[in-house]
């Protein structure tokens, strides 16, 4: 049944733009089009920028909004650049709303075809606000231009199920299939604060629906709590020409430069073409980065059981890109997959993944070195909508309490979660989607379960201390998968991150850790700067970040320290770094300038990014509760700084630790127990984290409190009367 209707114009593109944004409220059925002002473009620029300028005009100032009060809104963009099918990765969407597990804003990207089809239906960002009393659907006829509300009581709310029905019941036919996207979570959303968003697309070769996801913070959660199954989109003859480059040729020509660059060197490098992430598995077991047994570990004996060349002979072959025409190509996945367990058990399905994040979080983290559970754990949590970065890290969590006691079967509801125990992982999951036993209580998230454990359990003083050291989150949000003990510039990469320890924002882990290349606190901090503001430049504007750095140009390290020129370019001071792939960002530069027909350069491009990412800073300041300070919420675990426990401590004490203590501890540690030399680590390197947030804080243009000073904000052009007297509270 419909609920609503709003017929609508679908308008041309221009320069990257739709010019409108679509907002609809379910408390009300209100569907509102407004016009993308070009002060919008101006600031904002779109994507994530869109996103959070929608969520600051109709989020309450005069509360603080919670993740599921009905005022929470939820926004999807595209970008300026997304859904043009020449550049690689021109087609990502992301999305922002309050999240249930950090309670401050969430970002997050996927795959798939919803933004640009979205983009090009007529919308650069779709907000959405308030709460459905019944379950509905909202389609978005991008042909017709027509926006429907409807009923979806009737229909189920597993990924597969319902992004199989939706395409089929809007298609004309199987090849109208392709020109549909659906956003949906799942039953696991509904119980757990993980729930993510899957975003679909239909693959003609395989005759199947497919999915990447929106994963971290909780997206698909809020989705759930708004009462909506799906979002549709439906949008024919999506390409480069209908997004009205300024200068089509220019988008072409600089397309298919970094496009055959991928092509010619995947297989030399990491083959992203073959096997996608997976190639990261041996590399961080080579430099100890691989997490293991909850993040205690970098190394995985048996990593090659969970390795590339395992899942390359499980792969569909081929190149498997997730938006037309990216020669990246590296969303593989497995067909014809035989679940041994749930619903599913013995059924053939087919699977979108696994990516490293889900092999490293589900395998070595677990423990487990069964490449079909991971396989069985990654079909699982995208059925339900979960994220595999959270159920991985919450999981490995409890597995470490439970190898110490603090858990066991009584409190686990009978579950033995011993390391390496998939098929109880696997039920505990499926608890989660039937929103039963202890799969409830772990669908609080790390942060909240900390506090439940001490209390309920009543643990004593260093039980809880163990607890909060090794439970890997920071602002409520779980860890991804990298280990950051060694690495002081990723720790603040994770912690400095705004929404929580993700790296999408900063990876840093290999210049700082593994080529020594930023030694001082400076460097770090400048690194910690210049990296998140580049890699906000994707989410801005609907791109997907590998094409930049997991392929590099074969004279990268010349051009970026000035040794040659290309094509009679020089490398500018500020790209002056072979990490920053300066080549390539001069490649994303033109190309934004000759879709929107502006004329900047590298700095620039940097500093629009910054733009957005204070106002998100700024804009937290609603959210983040009385007397909790930035301080507070950029603050990890001890897990991701030193070692916690002395097995953790004797198995790195050689190759690390006791060098470091040499030369920076104040007392002579040759004859200190093993207790004390933890203890002085402990002291130094907490130490070195808070001067590190000291000087990031300062490089970012923020105050003491982390908070961005009024002088930032009139520099970035952010200083509206509102931002500015929130601000000011907090200064
Ligand atoms: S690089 Fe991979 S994830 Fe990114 S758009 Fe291309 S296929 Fe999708």
């Amino acid at each position: 049944m419909v609920l609503k209707e709003l017929k609508y114009d679908v308008p041309e593109l221009s320069k990257g733009y739709a010019g409108k944004t679509l907002y609809i409220n379910l408390d009300t059925l209100e569907i509102k089009i407004e016009d993308v002002t070009e002060e919008m473009k101006e600031k904002f620029i779109g994507g994530k920028g869109f996103d959070l300028y929608l969520m600051w005009k109709y989020l309450p100032k005069d509360k603080r909004t919670k993740w599921n009060d009905n005022e929470n809104v939820l926004a999807i963009a595209s970008g300026p650049l997304g859904g043009t099918s020449n550049f690689p990765g021109s087609g990502k969407s992301i999305v922002t709303g309050v999240s249930p597990l950090t309670g401050i804003i969430i970002d997050s990207n996927a795959g798939g075809y919803f933004g640009p089809f979205l983009k090009y239906a007529g919308f650069d960002a779709l907000a959405i606000q308030g709460k459905s009393e019944k379950e509905v659907s909202i389609y978005i006829n991008g042909e017709e231009g027509k926006i429907i509300v409807d009923d979806a009581e009737a229909l189920p709310s597993e990924t597969y199920k319902i992004g199989t029905i939706l395409t089929e019941k809007y298609a004309d036919d199987e090849r109208d299939r392709r020109e549909i996207s659906v956003v949906s979570a799942g039953p696991g959303a509904e119980n757990a604060y993980c729930g993510c968003l899957n975003f679909s697309w239909f693959d003609l070769k395989r005759k199947y629906v497919r999915y990447k996801q929106a994963g971290r913070g909780g997206t698909g959660t809020i989705l759930r709590n708004k009462k909506i199954k799906a979002i549709v989109v439906k949008k024919r003859n999506v390409r480069t020409q209908g997004n009205n480059p300024a200068d089509l040729e220019a988008v072409k020509k600089v397309g298919r430069k970094h496009t055959d660059e991928m092509i010619a060197l995947d297989s030399k490098q990491n083959e992203m073409r073959t096997l996608g992430t997976v190639h990261l598995v041996p590399i961080m077991h080579e430099f100890d980065l691989l997490p293991t047994k909850n993040f205690k570990y970098g190394r995985f004996d048996n990593h090659e059981n969970i390795g590339k060349e395992v899942y390359r002979a499980k792969f569909n072959k081929g190149p498997d890109p997730c938006w037309k025409g990216c020669a990246v190509g590296c969303s593989h996945g497995v067909s014809n997959f035989e679940c041994k367990t749930g619903p599913y058990k013995g059924q053939l399905v087919s699977v979108d993944g696994p990516e490293y994040e889900t092999i490293a979080g589900c395998g070595s983290n677990w423990y487990v070195d069964d490449p079909d559970a991971v396989i069985e754990v990654n079909f699982y949590c995208d059925t339900y909508g979960l994220d595999t970065i959270s159920i991985g890290t919450g999981i490995g969590f409890l597995m470490e309490l439970y190898e110490y006691g603090i858990l066991n079967k009584e409190r686990t509801g009978g579950l033995d979660l011993s390391w390496g125990n998939a098929e109880e992982a696997l039920e505990l999951i499926h608890q989660i989607a039937r929103g039963e036993g202890f799969g409830k209580i772990f669908g609080m998230g790390i942060k909240k379960l900390k506090k439940y454990f001490v209390e309920e359990y009543n643990l004593s003083e260093d039980e809880a201390r163990l607890v909060h050291d090794i439970g890997m989150e920071s602002k409520g949000l779980e860890f991804s998968e990298y280990m950051t003990k060694e690495s002081l510039a990723q720790q603040g990469g994770y912690g400095f991150a705004l929404k929580g320890p993700q790296h999408d924002e900063a990876w840093l882990i290999f210049e700082d850790m593994v080529r020594n290349n930023m030694p001082s606190f400076e460097q770090k901090a400048n690194a910690l700067w210049w990296f998140p503001m580049w890699r906000t430049s994707f989410g801005l504007l609907g791109l997907c970040k590998l094409p930049w750095n997991d392929i590099v140009p074969e004279d990268n390290r010349e051009f970026a320290t000035g040794a040659i020129e290309k094509d009679g370019m020089k490398v500018p001071d500020d790209l002056a770094d072979p990490a920053k792939i300066p080549e390539h960002v001069l490649n994303y530069v033109e190309y934004y300038n000759a879709v929107t027909g502006k004329n900047i350069n590298s700095v620039d491009y940097i500093i629009m990014s910054e733009r957005v990412y204070n106002f998100q800073r700024s804009m937290n300041l609603l959210l983040i509760p009385e007397g909790v300070t930035y301080r507070d919420l950029d603050s990890i675990p001890y897990r991701a700084v030193g070692p916690v426990t002395e097995e953790e401590y004797l198995s790195r004490e050689d190759e690390y630790y006791l060098k470091q203590l040499k030369e920076e501890s104040e007392v002579d540690v040759t004859n200190l127990s093993t207790e004390g030399k933890m203890k002085e680590l402990r002291k130094i390197r907490e130490a070195r984290y808070e001067k590190l947030k000291k000087a990031v804080y300062k490089r970012r243009g923020w105050t003491d409190q982390g908070v961005p000073t009024l002088e930032k904000l009139k520099e970035l052009g952010l200083d509206f009367p509102e931002i500015s007297d929130l601000v000011k509270k907090h200064q």
